[in-house]
């Protein structure tokens, strides 16, 4: 599923180093399996993009302005320029001595009391300090009359020279994400290539005998997978494209290999299935197998509380998500995408908080990620909780705006409740 357009540095797994020598841990709590996960989640390297490429990428150097804009005195109205000097002396009839369209060197003033025709987006012309907008004013016969009740003030409709940057000025800091108006930016500087965070290279494995791909013919006992391609769209949606999908019995021998084989050319591997305490759950030690080191084991939190995390021995970030589709749908958003994220170098993207529309009530000492709709249509927004039936309930989720986080030292969220809000 490689995406023309981008220039891709293929980065070597060998480029993967965890930063720390792994030690294995259990039943985290969330905010220890996010402080395991940011301290052996390596950067990602930087590469060169054309401008088109750039998009929904994360920049990598600091951008500076190399020149003043705007560039010269702007005219910001259609309409004519005079001295305003001419005005203030009672002057209100101007012959027109030519027309300053946008895109030509300006044109200068031969006679006093003379004006001209402006454009905007025009140079302001040559020993003129006033543009009056074509509604305050009558064009005759080669001459401009002010309209009665016109009342210039110099330099109105003039947008001046480096009033918005100066030649220099920083533009665009790193980890900025390339959005529209960051875009902009890097084409007024004239800038046809951008150094961006490049794409780690990641694999999407789904586990599962009862698992057949969308087109199959399906078994009353079977189930089409579904987890990968939410996972792939939630990573296209963050602007990371360079994702595989590949799906495996729960066969030890064909796990191993074919894990081995995807841990060769792929950076970051995101497994769903295979890791609870079930017979067939097999993930575990087929990864342990391929010398991938755990680095924790179980979270304290629902969904999801199977998760496991680790680094394999060419430094792959593995992660392996428990696969009720809730579950690996929260663990990607709450951990993943947030990783990926950190690795590219982005600033820190603000989390809203909302809040809970009603009560609601958990009892286990775990965190909750309860699924949410964002009611809009009220001066404040408020979380709607949405209630899956069991984590297995992926159909629910279906338009709803993501989930909130419930802390696992309370059991009883009052209305008004304020959470950090992960969109989906
Ligand atoms: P597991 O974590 O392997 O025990 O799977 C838990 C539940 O999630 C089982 O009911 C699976 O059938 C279901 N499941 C696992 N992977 C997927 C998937 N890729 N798509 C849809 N359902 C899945
Ligand atoms: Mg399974």
């Amino acid at each position: 599923m490689l995406t023309s357009g981008y220039h891709v540095v293929t980065m070597s797994p060998a480029a993967f180093k965890p930063m720390h020598p792994p030690a294995a841990r259990e039943n985290l709590s969330v905010a220890e399996a996010e402080t395991e996960i940011a301290r052996c989640m390596p950067g990602l390297p930087v590469e060169r993009v054309a401008l088109d490429a750039a998009a929904g990428r994360i920049l990598r150097e600091a951008v500076n302005a190399n020149r003043d804009q705007p560039a010269f005195d702007r005219v910001t109205m259609d309409g004519i320029a005079f001295a305003f000097e001419d005005w203030q002396q009672g002057i209100v009839e101007f012959p027109i001595a030519g027309i300053q369209a946008a895109g030509r060197p300006p044109l200068s003033r031969t006679q006093p009391g003379h004006c001209f025709e402006v454009m905007t987006g025009a140079v302001l012309p040559r020993d003129c300090d006033c543009v009056a907008p074509v509604e305050e004013v009558i064009l005759a016969n080669g001459v401009a009359r002010l309209a009665p009740g016109a009342n210039p003030r110099r330099m109105q409709y003039v947008h001046r020279r480096g009033s918005d940057y100066v030649d220099g000025a920083r533009l665009l800091e790193p980890g900025m994400l390339l959005r529209g108006p960051e875009l902009a930016v890097l084409a007024s500087a004239g800038r046809t290539q951008v150094s961006v965070a490049s794409q780690p290279r990641i694999a999407i494995i789904t586990t599962g005998d009862e698992l057949v791909a969308v087109d199959a013919a399906i078994e009353e006992h079977e189930v089409r997978r579904s987890n990968d391609r939410a996972m792939a769209a939630a990573l296209r949606l963050r602007g990371i494209t360079q994702v595989d999908r590949a799906h495996v019995p729960d066969n030890p021998e064909r796990l191993r290999q074919a894990i081995g084989e995807l841990l060769e050319d792929h950076s970051v591997l995101i497994l769903s299935g295979g890791v609870s305490m079930g017979k067939f759950d097999h993930v575990p030690q087929a990864l342990a197998d391929l010398g991938v080191a755990v680095i924790f084991h179980k979270v304290r939190q629902r969904p999801g509380k199977p998760m496991w995390f680790g680094i394999g021995g060419g430094g792959q970030v593995v992660f392996a998500l428990p696969g009720n589709p809730v579950s690996s749908l929260v663990c990607l958003h709450r951990f993943v995408l947030p990783a990926l994220e950190a690795a590219a170098g982005a600033k820190p993207a603000v989390r809203l908080t909302v809040r809970l529309a009603r009560q609601v009530e958990f009892e286990p000492a775990l965190t909750w990620f309860l699924p949410v709709r964002i009611e809009r249509n009220l001066v404040e927004a408020q979380a709607e909780p949405v209630f899956t039936n069991t984590s297995g309930d992926f159909a629910r989720l279906a338009g709803s705006d993501g989930f909130v986080e419930l802390p696992a030292v309370q059991q009883r969220f009052a209305a008004g409740y304020a959470a950090p809000l992960y969109c989906w």
